[in-house]
């Protein structure tokens, strides 16, 4: 996955803010890359670009070589549901539904609803089996408001597994838990790396984090400055 030379700006009031300013960023299948930055250089934006969820003024991103950026609404859906998954600082499971149908859920929006009915003993079980992989076995049928912060995440991770993505974007994955379960949640990550080649690029502010990372790239300025810190891992 590559990003090469993007530009975003936006408008705030009468002031443009230039948020990113030819900023390139690139991971290799089976990557893990970390992105530091200090609060408001543009991380989340870029995460964002690259995963689809926002567009660059200026620049491309390619995936398999392939531009993706300016492909139509509906390419573009089906790669944001096939290639990339998503985790977020503060996780986004939905409320009113139990872990399990929240892991469930991406692939009720993949396949029709007719499809998802057919396939529901099969993406159920393929569900429970992403739970346990994470750790999360013996918390199905909870809420998320009856897990913690670290059950949480992992929840999340598994949700974001389901539709088995090549290229998982974290922003902030480990910024609202404590350093301990922090830590927890990355040796999950460097694990799912490791195991099935997953490519991962991880937005964080915390350096000791991102040394957990084959590679460490810092925002600043809008642009991406290259590798600043040897790697721990
Ligand atoms: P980071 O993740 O590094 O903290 P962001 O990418 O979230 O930074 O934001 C970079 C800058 O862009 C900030 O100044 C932020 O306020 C601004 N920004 C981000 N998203 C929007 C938006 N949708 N509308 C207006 N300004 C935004
Ligand atoms: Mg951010």
């Amino acid at each position: 996955i590559s990003a090469k030379a993007i530009q975003k700006a936006y408008t705030k009031g009468e002031h443009q803010v230039r948020v990113l300013r030819g900023a390139g960023l690139s991971a290799t299948e089976g990557e893990f890359v970390s992105v530091i930055g200090q609060s408001g250089s543009g991380k989340s934006t870029m995460l964002h670009v690259i995963g689809l969820l926002d567009s660059p003024d200026v620049g491309e991103v390619l995936y398999e070589g392939k531009r993706i950026d300016n492909l139509n609404e509906t390419a573009r859906d089906l790669l944001r549901n096939r290639v990339f998954g998503f985790i977020f600082q503060f996780y986004h499971l939905l409320p009113e539904l139990s872990l399990l149908e929240n892991v469930m859920a991406p692939q009720m929006i993949r396949h029709s609803m007719l499809g998802f009915w057919k396939q529901r003993r099969e993406i159920r079980q393929q569900a429970l089996q992403i739970l346990e992989e994470v750790g999360l076995g013996h918390r199905v049928k909870h809420r998320p408001s009856e897990l913690s912060g670290g059950e949480l995440q992992r929840g999340a991770i598994a949700r974001a597994l389901i539709t088995r993505p090549r290229v998982l974007l974290a922003d902030e994955p480990t910024g609202n838990l404590d350093a301990e379960t922090g830590h927890e949640i990355m040796t999950l990550l460097k694990k799912l790396n490791e195991d099935n080649q997953l490519t991962i690029i991880m937005v964080t502010h915390d350096e000791a984090v991102a040394a957990q990372a084959h590679r460490i790239v810092r925002l600043k300025e809008g642009r991406i400055e290259k590798a600043v810190i040897a790697s721990a891992m």
